[in-house]
C-alpha cells in the first residue's frame, strides 16, 4: 500500500512548466513534490522541438549540447504560391532559435528541479483534487495503480494541454473546437532540409495552421502540420493534409518516416482565471501556448519561474489564498499576456485570409528590411504594392 504524503508545494506534471515551477519553489526554500503520470519524463515526445532562445537566461536554463540539435539563423515563411519571406531568429517568434532533443530537454529541467531539492515521483497520476472548506488542499493520486492522497497547502496544475486539474478545482478551462489545432508530425530522414532555417508553409495547405519543417541535422527533420480542429473531422484529415503536402515536395517525398507523433495545441487567448484558493495553473494547462505559432515551451517556463516563487512564499507565509496568488496571476500576465493577445488577433486575421491575399502580403514584404518589420512598415509595404487589400488590414490593426 502506498502511504499518504504531505508537502508544501505539490506540482502535477513534469513537463517544462512543472519542472520549472518545482525548481524555483525548491530554490526559494519550499518542500516540493512533483508527480508525473508517465514512467519516463519527456517521453514519448509530442513536439516539433523548435524553441526561441532569448528567454533561457531569464529562467536559469544553460544551453547545452546534451539537448540542442541545431541552432538556426531564422525562419522562412512560404506563402501558398511559395513566395518566401525570411525572418531572422530574433524576430521569428518562440519556435525559432534552437531545434532540440525534447526528451533530453525535459529531463534536464527535471534534473535541475531535483538538484534544487524537489522530490519527484514517476508513474504517479493525480485522479482528483481534495477540497476542504472550498479550498484545494491536495490531490487523490494513484501510483502504479494504487490509490493514495497527497496533501499540500499549494497545488500546481502543470498537467498540459489535456489538463484536468483546473477543471477539477472549478476553474473554467474548456476550449472550443476553433480554439484547438490538431497536430501531426513525422520525423523524416533522407530529406533535403536546410539546417539554417525553420520553415513554415501557410495557407490552405493547412487550414487555420501551417506545415512546419524543423531541421534536426543534415538530411533529418521534423515535418509536421497543425490544422484548426473546427475545419477538419479528425486526425485522419490532418494526416491527409500533411501527406498531400509531402507528396508535392520532392525534397520530402523521397524521405523515410522514422517516428510519428500527434497531439493538440490551444490557439486561444490564455485563461481568464489561472488561480483559485490553494491552486495555480501553469503552462499549457493555463492555455499559455502562443496562439500564432503553437509554441508553448518558453511561455510555460517563464510562467513556471514566477509560479514557483509565489508558491514557495505562499507556503512559507501560510497564505495559499486566491488573493495571495494574484502575485502570480498579475506577474505572468505582465510578462506574457499582451503578446499572447496580439498574436491571437494576428492568428484570427491570418485564418481569414484567402491564399491570394496571403501571396500578396508576403510578396509586398519581400523588399522590407527585417529590422524594420513593424506593423506600420508591413501596412505601408502592403499599401504601396497592393492598395486594394490595405483596407482589410487597417481595420484589423
Ligand atoms: C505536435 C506538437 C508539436 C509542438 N511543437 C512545439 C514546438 O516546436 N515548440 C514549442 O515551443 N512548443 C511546441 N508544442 C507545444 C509544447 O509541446 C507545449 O506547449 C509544452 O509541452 C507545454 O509544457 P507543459 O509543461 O505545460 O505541458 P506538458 O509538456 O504537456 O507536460 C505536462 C505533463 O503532465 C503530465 N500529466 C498530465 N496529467 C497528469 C496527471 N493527472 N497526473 C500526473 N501527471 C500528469 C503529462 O504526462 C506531462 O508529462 C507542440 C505541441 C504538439 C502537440
Amino acid at each position: 500500500m502506498v502511504q499518504d504524503l504531505k508537502t508544501d508545494v505539490l506540482v502535477i506534471g513534469a513537463g517544462p512548466a512543472g519542472s520549472m515551477t518545482a525548481k524555483w519553489a525548491a530554490k526559494a526554500g519550499a518542500r516540493v513534490l512533483m508527480i508525473e503520470k508517465r514512467q519516463e519524463i519527456g517521453s514519448p515526445v509530442r513536439c516539433g522541438e523548435g524553441m526561441s532562445k532569448d528567454w533561457l537566461n531569464e529562467v536559469g536554463i544553460a544551453p547545452s549540447t546534451r539537448w540542442i540539435n541545431v541552432e538556426v539563423e531564422g525562419a522562412r515563411i512560404f506563402s501558398p504560391s511559395e513566395k518566401v519571406l525570411e525572418i531572422n531568429e530574433r524576430h521569428a517568434g518562440n519556435e525559432v532559435g534552437y531545434v532540440v532533443e525534447r526528451d533530453a530537454f525535459d529531463k534536464q529541467l527535471a534534473i535541475d528541479a531535483g538538484n534544487a531539492g524537489a522530490e519527484i515521483l514517476l508513474k504517479t497520476a493525480a485522479t482528483g483534487v481534495i477540497k476542504e472548506g472550498g479550498k484545494v488542499v491536495g490531490v487523490r493520486a494513484k501510483q502504479f495503480g494504487e490509490p493514495f492522497e497527497i496533501r499540500a497547502p499549494v497545488t500546481i496544475g502543470a498537467d498540459g494541454f489535456e489538463s484536468q486539474v483546473g477543471r477539477w478545482a472549478g476553474i473554467p478551462t474548456n476550449l472550443a473546437l476553433r480554439d484547438m489545432d490538431s497536430c501531426l508530425q513525422y520525423r523524416m530522414t533522407n530529406v533535403d532540409c536546410d539546417v539554417r532555417y525553420c520553415d513554415f508553409y501557410l495557407g490552405k495547405v493547412a487550414p487555420g495552421g501551417y506545415v512546419w519543417i524543423f531541421p534536426k541535422a543534415d538530411g533529418l527533420a521534423n515535418v509536421g502540420i497543425g490544422v484548426q480542429l473546427s475545419q477538419i473531422k479528425g486526425m485522419a484529415e490532418a494526416r491527409q493534409y500533411l501527406d498531400a503536402w509531402i507528396a508535392k515536395h520532392p525534397a520530402y517525398s523521397k524521405g523515410k518516416k522514422i517516428d510519428v507523433v500527434g497531439g493538440g495545441v490551444s490557439i486561444s487567448p490564455p485563461l481568464k482565471q489561472t488561480v483559485t484558493d490553494g491552486l495555480m495553473l501553469v503552462g499549457d494547462a493555463a492555455r499559455m501556448i502562443d496562439p500564432l505559432t503553437g509554441g508553448g515551451i518558453a511561455n510555460g517556463c517563464i510562467a513556471g519561474k514566477i509560479c514557483g516563487d509565489v508558491a514557495a512564499r505562499a507556503a512559507a507565509a501560510g497564505t495559499p489564498s486566491k488573493e495571495f496568488f494574484q502575485q502570480y496571476e498579475k506577474g505572468w500576465r505582465v510578462r506574457l499576456e499582451e503578446k499572447l493577445y496580439r498574436n491571437w488577433l494576428a492568428k484570427e486575421k491570418l485564418c481569414s485570409l484567402s491564399d491570394e491575399t496571403f501571396d500578396k502580403v508576403v510578396d509586398a514584404l519581400q523588399g522590407v528590411k527585417l529590422e524594420k518589420l513593424t506593423v506600420h512598415n508591413i501596412l505601408k509595404a502592403v499599401r504601396d504594392k497592393y492598395p486594394e487589400i490595405t483596407k482589410e488590414f487597417e481595420a484589423f490593426i
